[in-house]
């Protein structure tokens, strides 16, 4: 006996979409969504790591609903859901529970609250950006915003209704506080957050304001005379004083204001560059610090080299440090813009070398001028055995694939005496100069 069951399978396949799938953006439901949060509440605490559940309301969308009709509505929320669809990770779910509410659950994946709450406070600036995107709906240009709560499971609640609960709790939050918003649901995570957000907001204000400044830390050859310097940028912060790069740079990665910020340093170290020249004080060039996210832009060559013209400088005044983290994260586009940058004539320097990464094999292939020793290696030198092994090693490969080298940190005459011994010639530490503002360097 034969029978045709591909109708059957048909209609049981539609059930369980009306039963789990929202009819107008197809994402997961209410139903489904409990589903989900609960195996992965579970999942967590067997890992012992925390996952993110985000609320999002869209403000003032019931206005639109009414004003516009129902259709232009609809037509939003599908786009929405289409929003979310697209920023979220395969593992993550975004769902609608009705109206103008969406939630998107991210499964368990760190193991520090802090960390979980960092990248939580990421993703929500996400949420909030792509929705602050204007939408075109029917032909006309609609702008909109989402007030955004959030909770981490399983730290407060263990029920999937609890846990999304709080996010609604922390959601009105939101919307009190003005509209446009995150609000974390625990106190202990609200402050964590609330750090981060006013750090974002100041650096915003600081780049307005002009509170930042560079600070220039000399670099000599063996014969102790200086030929270069390191551009390391300080923000001077009306109330807190001299705040420094590794409170806000992270920070300022994170919510791509290095962008900015990263520009303003290569111009700044620039316009300095000539005014030495200028001064009949000329340095031989100044390297400057190149964050990743400043690196991979597509247009960052481009950029080096409209700020050099700007400036009337030769390209060799400039040195680019970049980290080993940064260099292997997209190898391809890396060769591609160093290969740019050695057209142009501007070097480039792996700084905080030795610490990235075991695999050196992308040394040969890469253009690059000078390896940077890490001031970790340089700090127990010379009777730390490992760490003279080490520096010895790096010293030793730098030679063979023909690399300058220099180490950083340099404290002590006797780790020059061993340095140089080993035939690294250029030094940049305390011991030869700390990093001072322009005016007090002498080169
Ligand atoms: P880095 O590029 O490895 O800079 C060297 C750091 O070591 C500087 O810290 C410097 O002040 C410090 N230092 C120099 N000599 C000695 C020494 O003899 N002993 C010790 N203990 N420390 C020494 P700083 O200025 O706090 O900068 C920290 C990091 O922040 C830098 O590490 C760099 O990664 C980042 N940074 C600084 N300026 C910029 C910038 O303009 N852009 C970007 N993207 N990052 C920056
Ligand atoms: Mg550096
Ligand atoms: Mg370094």
């Amino acid at each position: 006996m034969f029978s045709d069951i591909s109708e059957q399978k048909a209609a049981e396949r539609e059930i369980h979409e009306l039963a789990f799938y929202d009819p107008l953006t197809g994402l997961p439901n209410r139903r489904l969504l409990l589903d989900r949060l609960k195996q992965e509440i579970a999942a967590a605490k067997r890992q012992h790591c925390y996952g993110a559940l985000f609320f999002l309301d869209l403000d003032h969308f019931k206005t639109l609903n009414d004003s516009r009709g129902h259709q232009v509505g609809d037509e939003l929320l599908t786009q929405v859901a289409q929003r979310l669809r697209a920023i979220i990770r395969e593992e993550d779910t975004a769902c609608r529970l009705g109206g103008d509410e969406f939630i998107v659950m991210v499964p368990g994946r760190y193991s520090e609250l802090a960390q979980a709450t960092h990248h939580a406070v990421m993703l929500a600036e996400k949420i909030l950006h792509t929705i602050n995107q204007p939408f075109n709906v029917q032909g006309s240009e609609h702008h909109f915003s989402t007030s955004i709560g959030v909770t981490l499971f399983p730290e407060a609640a263990e029920q999937p209704e609890a846990v999304i609960q709080q996010a609604d709790t922390a959601m009105y939050r939101a919307k009190e506080s003005g509209r446009n918003g995150i609000s974390f649901y625990r106190p202990s995570m609200q402050e964590t957050a609330d750090r981060r957000l006013t750090l974002e907001k100041e650096i915003r204000e600081a780049l307005k304001q002009s509170q930042f400044v560079l600070h220039y830390q000399p670099q000599v050859d063996d014969s102790g005379r200086v030929v270069s310097a390191e551009a390391l940028i300080r923000w001077q912060h009306p109330q807190r004083g001299m705040i420094s790069p590794a409170e806000f740079i992270p920070v300022a990665e994170d919510t791509r204001l290095i962008l900015p910020l990263g520009e303003w340093v290569i111009r700044e170290t620039c316009r300095q560059i000539g005014a030495w020249d200028r001064e009949n004080r000329a340095i031989g060039h100044v390297a400057v610090n190149v964050s990743s996210r400043q690196f991979r832009q597509p247009d960052f060559v481009q950029q080096i080299e409209r700020i050099l013209a700007d400036a009337g400088l030769s390209a060799d005044r400039l040195v680019i440090e970049l980290t080993e983290g940064s260099v292997i994260s997209n190898i391809e586009d890396t060769v591609r813009k160093m290969r740019d940058l050695q057209t142009l004539g501007v070097k480039t320097s792996i700084d905080d070398f030795g610490i990235g990464y075991s695999s050196l094999s992308y040394l040969k292939t890469l253009p690059i001028s000078q390896l940077k020793i890490d001031q970790s290696f340089v700090k127990d030198l010379p009777e730390d055995q490992n760490d003279a092994v080490i520096v010895e090693t790096i010293i030793n490969m730098a030679k063979s694939l023909r690399l300058h080298v220099i180490a950083e940190g340099v404290e002590t005459a006797e780790q020059v005496l061993f340095l140089r011994e080993k035939g690294c010639l250029s030094y940049q530490g305390y011991h030869i100069g700390r990093p001072v503002p322009a005016a007090q360097f002498h080169s």
